[in-house]
């Protein structure tokens, strides 16, 4: 087997033809993630044992006859910011370094009981807040396509093991483009669903309002059925939504004829030919195949980027209040007083990404500052809602790079917070707005790297999406 180039169906096929069995995928994926890991350094932990267990399962319930589950025998990694029990869950940060969580994320739980097997934590920003991957306290994981690079961030780790090949596909989360952004830097399939399609149950908060938990697929019909099998409410996250989950794997087989699709004029402006002629070429594709292209405009962009580190470090300086070193993080043992306790085992436990965040968060929200900043962010927030829902009422989905640029070297922007925020401007209006978006592998620069094209759609409108993508992908085939 060549763990490497299988998808969901060929492994479905090979088990059934009795080519491979499950424990033979997951001593493969173990021992392929265990060679790999030194070149990218894209898992933090490993969880060969896990995997095997339910391989196991697996392996019992095809040789009773029974369905063993959509995801059978599928080799899965897990972004370090959602728990899984018995596992060391870090969230990429030296405050969680020896943290075991006593449960299962619902997501968790949902592909393993589909046969998922669970073969490590993939490394990420910490707690989520980057876009390279270079804020992990485990280092940084580098580009399987071009090892110099950065993967994107922050799950980094997520779309790096999926491109390498040592996961089939995985779990990342997004609150402003950390799925869609590493997916496009290592040219895999990145899906952020709707605010509330997954239950964000187990996935360590950020920014509780942005956060989703979302897949990564080599093919866009890999990443489809994983969305499949972790959506859906969970009485464990009140703001999970019931809205029925549909066939997202059909989705991506149906014609896309008579579809049409808007390009916002705010998201092409100004951006690099490398990757606008990319994304051009594209958009042809698309009216190859029947899709009316459509311009339209999306006015309130230009502010996504203020107000989304205002509500993202607001919210994230609420939720990192937890980790106190007093109940399970890392407790600094130099302390004389509790509120010295308390200070220093947050300034040895955080990295200086996390603390910037803290800081900032804490003073959007100060008083005398809450309206000027907070609540003026909210307002921005609604308006850049107000403009896709303007613009859906038009077309039935909207198309527009990722990234301005393509994955950038390693330490070429660790100086600069505030490029390595802008560079977030086309993946966090998404998130602002609650709307699904992914990116979609659809090309390379001269140099060999991956650009990816972004499909947004409606709240709950994944099938719109998968459609497209679907198309896209089996057009550029
Ligand atoms: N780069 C963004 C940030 O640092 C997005 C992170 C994310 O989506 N988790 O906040």
């Amino acid at each position: 087997m060549n763990l490497a180039q299988l998808t969901i169906p060929q492994i479905q096929q090979g088990l059934k033809d009795k080519q491979f069995s499950a424990v033979e995928l997951a001593t493969e994926a173990a021992q392929f993630a265990a060679a790999e890991n030194p070149k990218t350094n894209a898992y933090i932990t490993l969880s060969p044992d896990r995997a095997l267990a339910t391989a196991r399962l697996v392996d019992e319930k095809i040789a009773r006859g029974e369905d063993a589950g959509a995801l059978a025998g599928v080799p899965v990694a897990v972004k370090d910011v959602i728990v899984t029990k018995g596992v060391r869950t870090t969230c990429g940060s030296k405050i969680l370094a020896n943290y075991i969580p006593p449960y299962d994320a619902t997501a968790v739980e949902r592909l393993e009981q589909a046969g998922g097997l669970v073969v490590g934590k993939a490394n990420c920003d910490e707690f989520a807040m980057g876009s390279s991957n270079e804020n992990s306290a485990f280092g940084p994981v580098r580009n399987p396509v071009a090892l110099d690079r950065v993967p994107g961030g922050s799950s980094g780790g997520s779309a790096a093991v999926v491109a390498q090949g040592t996961a089939v596909v995985s779990l990342g989360s997004d609150t402003g483009g950390s799925i869609r952004q590493p997916a496009s830097f290592c040219g895999v399939v990145g899906v952020t669903p709707t605010y509330g399609r997954v239950s964000r149950y187990g996935l360590s908060a950020y920014a509780s309002s942005l956060d989703h938990i979302g897949p990564f697929g080599r093919t866009v019909e890999d990443a489809a059925a994983l969305l499949g099998v972790i959506a859906g409410r969970d009485e464990w996250d009140s703001t999970s939504a019931a809205a029925p989950v549909e066939d997202y794997v059909a989705a991506c087989r149906q014609d896309v004829r008579g579809m049409k699709i808007g390009l916002p004029k705010e998201y092409f402006a100004g951006l690099a030919a490398e990757t606008g002629d990319i994304i051009a070429a594209a958009v042809e594709t698309l009216k190859s195949l029947g899709v009316e292209v459509v311009d339209v405009s999306l006015p309130a962009t230009d502010y996504a980027v203020a107000c989304y580190y205002i509500i993202a470090t607001a919210e994230a300086s609420s939720n990192l209040a937890r980790y106190d070193g007093v109940r399970y993080t890392h407790r600094s043992d130099s302390s004389r007083t509790l509120a010295e306790m308390y200070r220093n085992s947050r300034g040895e436990g955080f990295g200086a990404e996390c603390k910037r965040r803290i800081m900032l968060g804490t003073y959007v929200l100060s008083h005398g500052y809450y309206d000027a900043y907070y609540l003026k962010a909210q307002k921005v927030r609604a308006l850049i809602a107000q403009d896709f829902a303007r613009a859906f009422e038009q077309v039935d989905a909207i198309v527009t790079p990722v990234s301005p640029f393509p994955a950038w070297k390693l330490g070429e922007k660790v100086d600069d917070p505030v490029a390595m925020y802008l560079s977030d401007i086309y993946t966090i209006t998404c998130d602002l707005a609650g709307i699904p978006g992914m990116s979609v592998p659809c090309g390379a620069t001269p140099e060999g790297l991956p650009v990816g094209m972004q499909i947004l759609t409606k709240h709950f409108d994944e099938s719109g999406m998968f459609r497209l993508a679907g198309a896209f992908e089996r057009a550029r085939a």
